[in-house]
């Protein structure tokens, strides 16, 4: 008998190619096969940063973009994705199908990749969309169409005036300043780009398809029940298994985690900001003589790429003075470090997948957003689940050395955040455990793959 055979697509960005590849696994635990389709661009890097990829098929397509262009500039690589992925994916699915007994019966792609699905449909082959951030947020996309027929926003998605807005009676109430597609830099066209990939969702929506997502139901009940095809089945948490391919752009450090291993208990500072945030040399030095001044042991995370390119970023002696309680990593694994006793908070940009795996951690947050989405997921761990804190920049921008130190001290001193983030910890294991909701859903959605053979 043929195996079902999924093709999963993400959009192509470190927070999307990780999910999606926790996913294929546990598509592979239910008996699926496994076509992976990143770009060539972060195909090499996948490759490059892992050791094992056995168990799935990692094939790439063009993005659209030159090899020296800047992936980071979302609105261009939205272009390129629309330009040149459709064809290409359809002539990829071509190729599998031609040299595979087992023919491709569905497509999982990211919400913002819709167009995948319709190409699957073309094709005659079922599909799927995988949402990897915040119900709330797709809750928001899901809107887009009312607000524009409103006037609240243009085509573009532009608001036609500053207001607040209630989306529905179950969310929270908006300022239309702070949408987050306004928030990804100062480019128009860019926005205008990032707007209609956003946009796209809605036809994942229209085509009557599952949109899972990396969440769980109670922790967002009025988002999830905004749509009847929202399917929360997270947190699907990455690395459970020894050799398991995890989708990183940069090669993994995993000398930290002995390291963590000789510190004491709920003491370590644990400082990431994800695969995009870039930092100049003020914000940066500010941020290190925080740690020095802390007087805790830290885990810090300095992207290769973190300080744009700085060759000499840090404080004049700064890593000599903090050598015997600090450790800075160009990668780590975040999943397990996060999961380690020693870990005491989280000093985070809010990423969705960071969030995701500090609260099933139980590990208490200090915000610090940079782009996007990210504002959005420091309003709900500050101030819907109170499970961190904030930073507030000085007149000048700048979150200062001695804002963060402050916050830090408060927020490790905080019994009732402390407490609470426990409690999130728990609900999030239950939802995914035997019986849980998230576990409900993913089961039913596997089923419904199989009797229908996608
Ligand atoms: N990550 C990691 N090692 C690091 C920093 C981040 O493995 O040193 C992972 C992190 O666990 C998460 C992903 O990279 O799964 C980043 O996704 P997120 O949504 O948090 O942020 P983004 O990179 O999209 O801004």
């Amino acid at each position: 008998m043929e195996k079902p055979h999924a093709l999963l697509i993400p959009f192509p960005a470190q927070g999307h190619v990780k999910p999606f590849m926790e996913l294929s696994y546990r598509l592979i635990d239910r008996g699926f096969k496994i076509t992976f389709v990143n770009t060539e661009f972060n195909h090499s890097r996948v490759v490059a940063a892992s050791s094992d990829h056995s168990h799935i098929r990692l094939v790439a397509i063009p993005d659209g973009m030159a090899p020296d262009e800047d992936r980071n500039e979302v609105g261009k690589l939205c272009d390129g994705i629309f330009r040149v992925m459709p064809r290409a994916l359809e002539e990829m699915i071509r190729d599998v199908n031609e040299s595979d007994d087992d023919k491709i019966t569905c497509i999982i792609a990211d919400a913002s990749m819709s167009w995948a699905l319709e190409v699957g449909r073309t094709m005659g082959i079922r599909g799927a969309a995988y949402w990897p951030t915040s119900v709330g947020l797709l809750a928001l996309i899901l809107h887009i169409p009312k607000l524009i027929e409103d006037g609240v926003i243009d085509t573009d998605g532009f608001p036609l005036k500053e207001q607040i807005i209630d989306l529905s009676p179950t969310l929270p109430a908006m300022n239309t300043a702070h949408f987050f597609w306004l928030h990804i830099g100062e480019d128009p066209t860019a926005q205008c780009s990032f707007f209609r990939c956003l946009n796209h969702i809605n036809q994942a929506i229209k085509l009557d398809n599952w949109i899972l997502c990396n969440s769980f139901y109670e922790m967002e009940p009025s988002a999830c029940d905004s749509a009847p095809n929202i399917l929360p089945i997270g947190p699907l948490l990455a690395g459970g298994r020894p050799g398991q391919l995890e989708g990183n752009f940069w090669q993994e450090d995993s000398t930290c985690l002995s390291w963590l291993d000789q510190q004491p208990a709920h003491s370590v500072i644990y400082i990431a900001f994800g695969s995009f945030t870039i930092f100049d040399r003020r914000q940066f030095q500010e941020l290190a003589l925080a740690l020095e001044l802390s007087g805790h042991p830290f885990l810090w995370v300095v992207r290769p790429d973190l300080t744009d390119g700085l060759s000499d970023a840090y404080p004049d002696g700064f890593e000599a003075r903090v050598a015997n309680r600090g450790r800075i990593v160009g990668w780590s694994p975040q999943q397990k470090v996060l999961a380690h006793p020693s870990i005491a908070c989280f000093l985070t940009h809010c990423g969705w997948n960071s969030t995701m795996e500090g609260l099933s951690n139980g590990v208490p947050f200090l915000c610090w957003p940079y782009f996007v989405d990210q504002f959005v997921n420091r309003t709900y761990i500050s101030d819907v689940w109170k499970v961190g804190l904030g930073l507030k920049p000085d007149s000048g921008e700048i979150i200062t050395k001695e804002e963060i130190k402050a916050k830090l001290e408060e927020l490790l001193g905080d019994k009732g955040i402390r407490a609470r983030s426990l409690e999130l910890k728990v609900m999030a294991r239950k939802s995914v455990g035997g019986g849980g909701s998230s576990s409900k859903n993913f089961n039913n959605f596997i089923e419904e793959m199989k009797l229908e053979k996608c």
